[in-house]
């Protein structure tokens, strides 16, 4: 890469950011399509987090991602929210369109293009039980019901936090039965055995030691099963996917690259190198 007085500049601003993969995605692109475009990452603490964002105008920064934990906060500080984003009450991309600062939201499609892709899965119809009501099962949730999944189950251990997540989406897809159950409670092996999707969207399985909240008695064998962790690869969600023979069993890779991808799609309008990036992050 050779930085020059006409290179412009994309980012991500997270705190921590130490761990991104997405500098070396996207550069990989930029590189393999000779675009003059340098991709970097910000450490933004929270305090700082609204003078960041008017850093991007008076820097004439293309755009950024934005990840934890500044999804949900950044919204108060642009001009422009996409459907996706309002609706998902979470911004993963700003774009700068002449000083014009617009937030979208990526997450909610790379995570069906991946599972589309990864796992040969389509939600149309399928029953979805997704464990965790945070940000990402929040964003998954509205993107399977966006899919018209035929129900939607959200099991969380703060089960009122899955139940006011619930009643959220019952609000904007009249259409979908939705349900919400304690992730502690009996009734979630019965779930699993009616679910055709199980989506792990609680942050268990990051730290080392930390017991799953699903055993793999409780799995069958058309079980499709999504972990969005995907460090390292074999989490040990999939690992206790995999002793129960499941039908698919998937990381969130998948879902990095295809956020990232639609990312590069709306700064750069042009068609994202996939090939390139998924080998870059892989
Ligand atoms: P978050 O908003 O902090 O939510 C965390 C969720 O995990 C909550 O539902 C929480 O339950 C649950 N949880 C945490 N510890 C638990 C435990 N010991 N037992 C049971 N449940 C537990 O985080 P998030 O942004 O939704 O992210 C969740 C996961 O998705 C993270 O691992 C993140 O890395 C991953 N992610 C991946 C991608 C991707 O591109 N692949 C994108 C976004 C996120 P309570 O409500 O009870 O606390």
């Amino acid at each position: 890469m050779k930085i020059t007085g006409k290179t412009k500049i994309v980012g991500i601003f997270g705190y921590p950011v130490k761990h991104t993969l997405s500098p070396l995605m996207h550069n990989a692109a930029f590189s393999a399509l000779r675009l003059d475009y340098c991709y970097l990452p910000f450490e933004v603490r929270p305090e700082n987090l609204k003078e960041a964002v008017e850093g991007i105008r008076a820097l004439n920064i293309r755009g950024v991602n934005i990840t934890v934990p500044h999804k949900e906060a950044v919204m108060d500080y642009l001009d422009e929210l996409s459907s996706e984003a309002r609706l998902i009450g979470a911004v993963n991309i700003i774009e700068n369109r002449d000083g014009r600062l617009i937030g979208y939201n990526t997450d909610a499609r790379g995570f069906i293009k991946s599972l589309l892709m990864d796992a040969k899965t389509k939600v149309k119809g399928k029953r979805v039980l997704i464990l965790g009501a945070g940000g990402a099962g929040k964003g998954v949730a509205v993107a399977c019901a966006m899919e018209n999944a035929a129900a939607i189950t959200i099991a969380n251990r703060t089960a009122d936090k899955a139940e006011r997540l619930t009643e959220y989406l019952k609000g904007q897809f009249s259409e979908i039965p939705f349900s919400a159950i304690s992730l502690e409670k009996d009734r979630l092996p019965e779930v699993i055995a009616d679910a055709d999707i199980l989506i792990n969207a609680t942050s268990v399985g990051l730290k080392r030691g930390e017991s799953l909240p699903v055993s793999s008695r409780h799995l069958h064998k058309n079980l499709v099963v999504y972990d969005l962790i995907y460090n390292p690869p074999d989490t040990p969600f999939l690992k206790m996917a995999g002793k129960a023979g499941v039908k698919k069993a998937v990381n969130g890779l998948g879902m990095l690259l295809y956020q990232g991808a639609l990312s590069f799609e709306i700064w750069m309008c042009k068609r994202p190198p996939i090939d390139v990036m998924k080998k870059a992050l892989f």
